[in-house]
């Protein structure tokens, strides 16, 4: 395939290594701001078509949603429809259909980006980039010859790259990243996921939905720890009625093969258990990607962890070089490296850039969704931080009950003495949508009372979000205030 964008010359004003969610926008902005830009990328699928997009838009956010989406119909075809007066029998699965549907959203989005990059005069390169002393790097096309190329800026996104557990082997085949799980050709009977994160349970909920017994094992005792405990405690519940089985305190120690799947060993406070699955998914987190970028002498410093270490603009140990995205600190998520790649290209343009890391929202996609911005319930205590708590359970939602899904409640946090909005946190319908409100709101600095006095249109699940801060002075409308 042809790289994207007008190529010609070695020279650019900016250089993007990694063309995933925060290399390609923080390209695409650097343009805009008139400079001269190229973006080198190195992802081939497994067919070794090359793409922009990273992990987010091949094998992420991007795949992951589609089949989220269409499992989650399939469940309510055979689960759901019939409490509407849908009578549709039981309903068949066609994976190859699914899964055609799913590579064809991420097709239409990879390619975008490269009519995106041509639009605003990016130059798109497929290969790898490897900095060299002096912001040069060397430029390697995929099955071609090294060339130099030069710039005066350098961004460094490289993305991140799934761990792997030394006793639990990637094969490709029975033993799974998350990449993997997404490309399954036939529903595994019964499968073991590692790790209950956010990977691990939106994978886990899509394989469950289309008939898989799932059983997902968590080495922490406390459910999604870094969630406010009262909407992780909700979850759970809502998980476990679903058939979820998710063990808690449970560290895998081993992972076997054999001829009839993996045998799963790990142990918890009652001893060491054994669990025979056909697939396993490993969901132990993420590593950045630093391997074979940088050379020794071009003055980048990592972390401890393998990380770039950076300033809060950004900026790593090198002059003009920057780094931004799961490559460095702060969460793995898309829409945080995006904003530090917009960031970035402003800074460089001598405008103005920055990115508030005390906003940065959450989505969990699974149903129902989690979502969440701020300091949970548990920070605030930690802090000793005095906070008032408002909450609101979508079973008293018009709009919520109406979606059959009057599960979960909004919980928002306020500052004791100013009212301030410190945190919400929603498990429930469309989560994720309603979440935007709530950031939107913290980035304004807004009070619980500015909340209460926003008109919430009826009937929406944005309510929800209404009543929980007209909780938190014992104000809700809909709900006995105790
Ligand atoms: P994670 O850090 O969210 O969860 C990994 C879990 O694995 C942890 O709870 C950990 O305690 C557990 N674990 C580790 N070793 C274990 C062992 N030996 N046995 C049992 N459990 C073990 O990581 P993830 O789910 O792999 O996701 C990776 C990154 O990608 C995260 O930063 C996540 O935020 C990001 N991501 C975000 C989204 C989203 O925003 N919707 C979706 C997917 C991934």
């Amino acid at each position: 395939m042809a790289p994207a964008g007008a190529s010609g010359g070695s020279k650019y004003d900016v250089i993007v290594i990694g063309g995933g969610p925060a290399g390609y926008v923080g390209a695409i902005r650097a343009a805009q701001n008139g400079l001269r830009v190229a973006c080198i990328d190195a992802w081939q699928g497994r067919d070794g078509a090359p793409a922009f997009g990273g992990t987010c838009l091949n094998a992420g956010c991007i795949p992951s949603k589609a089949l989220l989406e269409s499992s989650e119909l399939f469940h309510r075809a055979g689960h759901e429809f019939a409490s509407h007066g849908i009578r549709v029998g039981s309903p068949e699965l066609d994976l190859a259909a699914m899964q055609a549907r799913k590579a064809a959203i991420v097709r239409q989005f990879t390619g975008g980006i490269q009519g995106l990059f041509k639009s605003n005069g990016v130059t798109g390169l497929f290969g790898r980039g490897h900095l060299l002393p002096g912001n040069k790097v060397r430029y390697t096309p995929h099955g071609g010859e090294p060339e130099l190329l030069e710039a005066d800026h350098v961004v460094l996104a490289t993305g991140s790259t799934p761990i792997e557990l030394p006793f639990a082997r990637f094969d490709g085949e029975a033993i799974i990243d998350s990449w993997g799980a997404l490309e399954l050709t036939a529903v595994p009977a019964r499968l073991g996921v590692i790790g209950a994160g956010v990977i691990g349970l939106e994978l886990g909920s899509v394989w469950q939905r289309l008939g898989a017994q799932v059983t997902v094992l968590e080495a922490l005792d406390r459910f999604l720890a870094m969630a406010d405990g009262q909407i992780a405690k909700d979850a759970q519940r809502q998980f476990k009625k679903q058939g979820l089985d998710i063990r808690l305190g449970a560290k895998v120690t081993a992972a076997e093969r054999g001829p009839a799947g993996v045998a799963v060993t790990y142990e918890d406070d009652r001893g060491r258990h054994t669990l025979e699955v056909d697939r396993l998914i490993v969901a132990v987190g993420r590593r950045p990607e630093t391997r074979d970028l940088l050379d020794p002498l071009a003055g980048v410093q990592l972390s401890d962890r393998g990380f770039i270490e950076v300033d809060s603009d950004c900026r790593t140990s090198a002059p003009n070089v920057w780094a931004v995205g799961d490559v460095v600190r702060g969460p793995m998520l898309a829409h945080k490296g995006s904003e530090e790649g917009v960031m970035v290209a402003d800074l460089i343009a001598g405008r103005l850039g920055h990115v508030n890391y005390a906003v940065i929202p959450s989505v969990i996609y699974t149903t129902p969704e989690i979502a969440w911005v701020g300091q949970t319930e548990e920070q605030l205590k930690e802090a000793r931080v005095a906070y008032k708590a408002g909450t609101f359970n979508f079973a008293a939602s018009g709009r919520a009950k109406a979606m059959e899904q009057a599960a979960g409640l909004v919980k928002v946090l306020a500052d004791a003495t100013t009212d301030q909005v410190l945190g919400v946190h929603i498990v429930g319908p469309m989560a994720g949508e309603l979440i935007g409100e709530a950031v939107v709101a913290m980035e304004f600095e807004a009070s619980a009372e500015d909340l209460q006095r926003v008109i919430h249109a009826h009937p929406t699940l944005t309510e929800a979000l209404h009543e929980a801060a007209l909780s938190v002075d014992r104000r809700a409308l809909h709900a006995i205030n105790h």
